[in-house]
């Protein structure tokens, strides 16, 4: 291959990337990006298949948002949120409190998607420390298997994904485990129809036995993105609305991968009617341009932090560039096309398209599942269909997957043997096939160079 940094040596690199083998990094260096490609070094274009990791919506170098940047240049870049305000941040926070599910109302800015998570925990747990009717023993959380909700060491202590959790065990909390409310892998005797059911009783058995102690239950609602796109069944977010309010527990719904259009709702709680108490937002907000994420929470939450100074019950919790002024003017601007366009309408089309184009795929013996929520797609490849059993890892079927498209000027990441397909909303139609296409070749030509190995591994050789 064409290596844009021929003297790349792994022991001088001067970045350090994350969730990568920097002895076995082979650098793709960026020069330049429009719409949905990017341009490599080497003058190479590559279609932007995960949305440079889920949070490009509107492609890059988009003349609108290169510009509200530009203009809020010229008046500031950076003042604190602590003790000041920003008239860009809050026009920002205002539209926000507009466009969230029903009376969510308060807006607390962070950098990046674990931090907004991070802060919901220290809300949660300072709302029943102080609330008019304290509750101090609610103290734990409730969280899903396979759940996913940052990097940071709180948001990785509600995480459960093998991989990339369990190594931390030691320096993390231990919330109260969820089931994974897969339809894909259901247990034993239930049926998709009987799903909800099932996992909302499983959820409810939980709640019985702990509510005393949790402050919160925190989800993905409708998909969780880094668990490889499960996909839950619809109804389920409901239920476990419902079960908070019965059970006292406030619910925490992570919408930093969901939000902004992606499922093709504004929000995927807005396909269920359910306002949680607590929206961590990050990603898709800025349109993929600048860090920036946000905790949106309800009256109730916010209105506990309320009283005289000298009752030192303020939110313990700030960032220094919280609330930066460039990416509110840039989120602004994102979300005026969002909005004032039929954008979010057509994700769901478009991801049928992409679905259907993709559905060839399903006569292969390797492909499990083809799953996801409008512009959310994930591909799984099992060894055994009948039985959904995985690859053995040491396979990297997933990687050589992704290596393939790449030769074929397609960039996407996998999750283990899940191929995941995330374009920007504004994805053409001809893009998407074509994204489409490459996944499918891609897929078929790195199962044919694995096929001996896969098949001596299944039967045990
Ligand atoms: C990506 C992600 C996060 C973490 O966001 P960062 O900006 O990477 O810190 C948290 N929750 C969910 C659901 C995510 O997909």
């Amino acid at each position: 291959m064409n290596h844009p940094m021929p003297d790349f040596e792994p022991t001088q690199a001067a970045h350090w990337h994350g969730f990568t083998q920097m002895s076995d990094f082979d650098p793709l260096v960026i020069q330049s990006a429009d719409g949905c490609w990017l341009t490599t070094v080497d003058g190479r274009r590559l279609f932007d298949g995960v949305s440079s990791l889920w949070c490009n919506v509107h492609g890059h170098r988009h003349p609108v948002l290169d510009a509200a940047i530009r203009e809020q240049l010229d008046r500031v870049a950076h003042i604190t949120t602590l003790g000041m305000c920003c008239e860009t941040t809050e026009r920002l926070a205002r539209r926000l409190v507009e466009i969230t599910p029903g009376d969510l109302a308060h807006v607390f800015f962070s950098c990046d998607g674990s931090s907004a998570v991070e802060a919901a925990i220290k809300m949660a747990f300072q709302y029943w420390q102080q609330r008019d009717d304290p509750r101090p023993q609610k103290t734990n959380y409730l969280a899903l298997g396979a759940a996913y909700h940052g990097d940071t060491t709180g948001s990785v202590s509600l995480g459960g994904i093998k991989y990339f959790h369990q190594l931390f065990a030691p320096i993390l909390f231990s919330p109260i485990r969820g089931p994974i409310p897969c339809t894909y892998r259901l247990p034993p005797g239930v049926g998709l129809d009987g799903a909800v059911e099932y996992y909302a009783n499983e959820i409810e058995l939980l709640l019985k036995e702990h509510h005393a102690s949790l402050a919160a239950v925190v989800m993905e609602p409708l998909v969780q993105g880094a668990a490889g796109m499960i996909t839950h069944p619809p109804g389920l977010l409901h239920r476990v609305r419902q079960l908070c309010d019965q059970y006292e527990v406030l619910l925490i719904c992570d919408e930093v991968a969901t939000g902004f259009g992606r499922t093709g709702r504004l929000f995927a709680c807005d396909h269920e009617s359910v306002t949680p108490d607590i929206l961590c937002l990050g990603k898709g907000l800025t349109g993929g341009y600048l860090p920036m994420a946000a905790t949106v929470a309800r009256p109730h939450v916010f209105d506990a932090f309320l009283a005289p100074v000298q009752a030192s019950k303020q939110f313990f919790h700030g960032h220094t560039y919280g609330g930066n002024p460039l990416a509110a003017a840039v989120a602004l601007a994102s979300l005026d096309l969002l909005c004032n366009s039929s954008l979010i309408d057509q994700v769901n089309a478009k991801g049928d398209r992409l679905r259907s184009r993709l559905s060839d795929l399903m006569d292969h013996p390797h492909v499990g599942s083809i799953r996801g929520r409008g512009l959310m797609v994930g591909i799984e490849l099992v060894s055994e269909r009948d039985r959904h059993t995985p690859f053995d890892p040491a396979l990297q079927l997933g990687r050589h997957v992704c290596q393939r498209a790449r030769e074929n000027g397609v960039w996407i990441r996998p999750l283990s043997d899940v191929i995941i397909l995330m374009p920007p909303l504004v994805a053409s139609d001809e893009e998407l096939d074509m994204l489409a296409d490459v996944a499918i070749s891609s897929i078929q030509t790195a199962l044919d160079s694995i096929g001996d190995t896969a098949d001596a591994l299944v039967t045990g050789g």
